[in-house]
């Protein structure tokens, strides 16, 4: 899993620091860093802190997998 977040659109809310603060934390009063390549084990932190942040500056590569449609049953029925 990798993991970006968008500095530029980061208000520091700390939303995500909250979510999964095995992977983020701030640094300072508003610099947030992160683990660039989150531990697996830290994959439903990271779902969390990526729903939470209010500005959805956070990107994985992986997160959301699970919400992909399932496959249309039924479809081509005749
Ligand atoms: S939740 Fe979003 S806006 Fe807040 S600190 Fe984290 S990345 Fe930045």
């Amino acid at each position: 899993m990798r993991l970006v977040v968008d500095l530029n659109r980061c208000q520091s809310y700390g939303q995500c620091v909250f979510a999964a603060p095995e992977v983020f934390r701030f640094r300072g009063e508003e610099s947030l860093e992160y683990d660039h390549v989150p531990d697996e084990t830290n994959r439903e932190d990271v779902q969390r802190a990526v729903a939470a942040c209010p500005v959805q500056a956070i990107r994985s590569d992986r997160v959301g997998e699970h919400a992909v449609a399932p496959a249309r049953q039924g479809e081509g029925r005749s």
